[in-house]
């Protein structure tokens, strides 16, 4: 019997199969998706981890690997009958090398303690987002994470030097260099990076580290147009300085925030869109701050700066998330996209169009890392049965502005009917014989990401 096996591996304190206890694994923090588990097991080692695996793999009994189940499209949610390998007791910060500048820890490792331990060496984790004190270095292996500091520091992949990860029949494979050149044949870390815990489970990972700014000035720029923010970023360049962070905000995201919390407008005026900017060079930042502000005077309805780390107005926009969900009277619907940067203000005016004539109940509220081309869209207050016919109007307007339907969160469960507006027939039959290949029997999180149904079978 499998959960008598489960036990007999990681200890029967570690295999919960209470669903009251459950819930927090098989819900995901949207409320959206609600998943049924046969089981919860908590694995400590990767050997555990291992074992586990070629017991379900024996079995075929389907595993969802689940780190700290922040992510936003469903993909850390069980199917029916499945077990939840929850990977937070893999919590092993194993080394900081600050010569090397590289991290060696634990999957279950949160991003809020690998920054910890990187600042003790005077040095910063590059992955940086709201849900730091939850999310775990293999969920941001996993998802690929982006985050506010990817406009500086690339993505999750970019920063990914090794993994250490279970595949689906237990074998454990290990490509752990920190070598930043090593080009001996494919790069399975970098496949594994956007994978959603369907081609392995992730144990231990070995990432870059970064070397934090001396200082940082922080921007909120009031202005009328995308056209105006993404100017002020492209002035800060121009003029020797460093964008850190750049993110956009409506005034209807700021106005929901600040009666949602206790974070305040600093203007006396609202704008249309708040652009934040984190910026810092190697000479006084403030000095250079300013004056690209005095060139662009025009172009913007108002503008406070404050030295880094500027909390209180990081505040306004690191809320939204949680606001929002607290706002909606229904699930939020949480579109995560991309538009190439020349399109984004026509994409945003189709967008808010369309939403407005064809679906006038809901609210859309609308942010994100601006200067990645990424914008969240949340619609707050979606009737369920209209849910799926407004995430599919969202996902047209993207494709006919040549963007992509997920720009940071992933698939998941979420936009797995969608994936046809993002790829290819020749690459998503590639991308499923890749599947079949690292797991033959399809039990690593089956339901996630990939079309299930033969759908491009003609084209296979
Ligand atoms: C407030 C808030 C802000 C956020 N901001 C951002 C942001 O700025 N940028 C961004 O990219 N995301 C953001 N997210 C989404 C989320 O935090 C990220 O997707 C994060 O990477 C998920 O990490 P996790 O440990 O919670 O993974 P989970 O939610 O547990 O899992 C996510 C996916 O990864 C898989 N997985 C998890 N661990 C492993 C593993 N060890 N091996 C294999 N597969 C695994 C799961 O099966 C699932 O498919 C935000 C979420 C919240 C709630």
């Amino acid at each position: 019997m499998l959960l008598e096996r489960l036990r007999a591996i990681v200890g029967s304190a570690h295999v919960i199969t209470d669903p009251l206890t459950m819930r927090s694994y098989t819900t995901d923090w949207t409320g959206r998706w609600q998943g049924e588990a046969a089981a919860v097991v908590r694995p400590a080692t990767t050997e555990e981890v291992s074992t586990a695996v070629a017991a379900c793999y024996d079995r075929r009994i389907p595993i969802t690997a689940q780190g700290g189940n922040t992510g936003l499209v469903g993909g850390a949610i069980p199917a029916a009958g499945s077990i939840v390998l929850s990977t937070r007791r893999l919590n092993s910060m194993d080394t900081i090398d600050p010569i090397g500048r590289t991290i060696a820890a634990g999957a279950g490792v949160t991003v809020a303690e690998a920054d910890d331990a990187a600042s003790k060496h005077g040095l910063r984790f590059g992955i940086d987002l709201a849900s730091r004190d939850s999310a775990t270095l293999g969920g941001i292996v996993a998802t690929n994470a982006g985050g506010i500091r990817m406009v500086r520091h690339g993505n999750t992949r970019a920063q990914l030097l090794g993994v250490e990860a279970v595949l689906s029949d237990g074998a454990v494979l290990s490509r752990w260099s920190p070598l930043v050149k090593d080009n001996v044949g494919y790069d399975l870390p970098g496949l594994l990076a956007g994978s959603e815990g369907t081609l392995a489970i992730v144990t231990k990972v070995l990432m870059k580290l970064t070397t934090p700014a001396p200082e940082t000035q922080v921007v909120l720029a009031g202005v009328g147009t995308i056209a105006a923010a993404l100017g002020l970023c492209d002035r800060m360049r121009r003029h020797g300085l460093t964008i850190e962070a750049a993110e956009i905000m409506t005034a209807e995201g700021v106005t929901l925030v600040c009666s949602h919390s206790d974070a305040r407008d600093p203007f006396a005026q609202p704008s249309p869109l708040y652009a934040l900017l984190e910026i810092s060079s190697p000479g006084n930042t403030e000095a250079a701050v300013l004056e690209v502000l005095s060139q662009l005077a025009d172009t913007m309805d108002d503008a406070v700066v404050e030295p880094g780390p500027a909390r209180k107005l990081w505040q306004i926009r690191e809320s939204h998330t949680e606001c929002i969900s607290r706002a909606s009277s229904t699930p939020v619907v949480k579109l995560d996209v991309a538009v190439p940067l020349p399109a984004m203000s026509k994409f945003i005016a189709a967008l808010e169009a369309a939403l407005a004539a064809e679906f006038s109940e809901v609210t859309p509220i609308l942010f994100g890392h601006f200067a990645d081309g990424n914008i969240h869209v949340n619609i707050l207050d979606v009737p369920p049965d209209v849910s799926d016919a407004i995430t599919g109007r969202v996902f047209e307007i993207v494709a006919a502005h040549h963007g992509s339907i997920s720009a940071e969160h992933g698939i998941g469960r979420a936009k797995k009917s969608w994936i046809t507006l993002g790829r290819s027939p020749v690459d998503i039959r590639l991308m499923k014989q890749i599947k079949s290949t690292l797991d033959p029997r399809s039990i690593l999180n089956p339901d996630v990401l990939l079309p299930l149904a033969p759908a491009d079978s003609a084209h296979t």
